[in-house]
């Protein structure tokens, strides 16, 4: 294997690496960008995964299994104890639904990053600074429908 350039390895590692959780990965795109944040801010509903205080803008990144995304990852259900996991499944949903709900009644703005999404590491980080500096929301085609509608919810209500 060559070389690589040292950040390139690092991306793939991120994108990769097994020990590497998807919320790392995005601290870490976000980092390099030149965001500062704040992780697991347990003093806001749902224990946001990163927060910009200042902004007051919230990231959760989501399991696309354990969040219930609507994407192939998401839709498989073990056959084995299938009750349970729809249960257990449709209770985070329920819980996420809530906690965006109490934050928007708060004044932040919230955004989800999926676990499929990562695939394509700059789409996200282009939907991450359209969320956190721009007035623009363009969600990718790769976003379920509900991922679109998060991203609706984070424009202001005048456009
Ligand atoms: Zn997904």
């Amino acid at each position: 294997m060559k070389q690589g350039d040292p950040d390139r390895s690092r991306i793939m590692r991120a994108v990769k690496g097994k020990d590497t959780s998807p919320e790392r990965f995005v601290r870490s795109i976000l980092h390099r960008a030149g965001y500062r944040f704040r992780l697991h801010a347990t003093d806001l509903p749902g224990k946001p995964d990163i927060i910009f205080r200042r902004r007051k803008k919230a990231i959760f990144v989501h399991g696309c299994f354990w969040h219930g995304h609507n994407c192939k990852r998401g839709a498989r259900i073990p056959k084995s104890n299938t009750q349970y996991w729809k249960k257990k499944i449709g209770s985070n949903i329920d819980r996420d639904v809530r906690s965006l709900g109490a934050l928007k009644a708060l004044g932040w703005s919230v955004a989800i990053v999926w676990e499929c999404e990562l695939k394509e590491p700059n789409s996200v980080m282009r939907r991450m600074s359209m969320f956190l500096d721009g007035e623009l929301c363009l969600p990718t085609q790769s976003l379920s429908n509900q991922a679109k509608a998060d991203c609706e919810d984070i424009l202001p209500p005048s456009r």
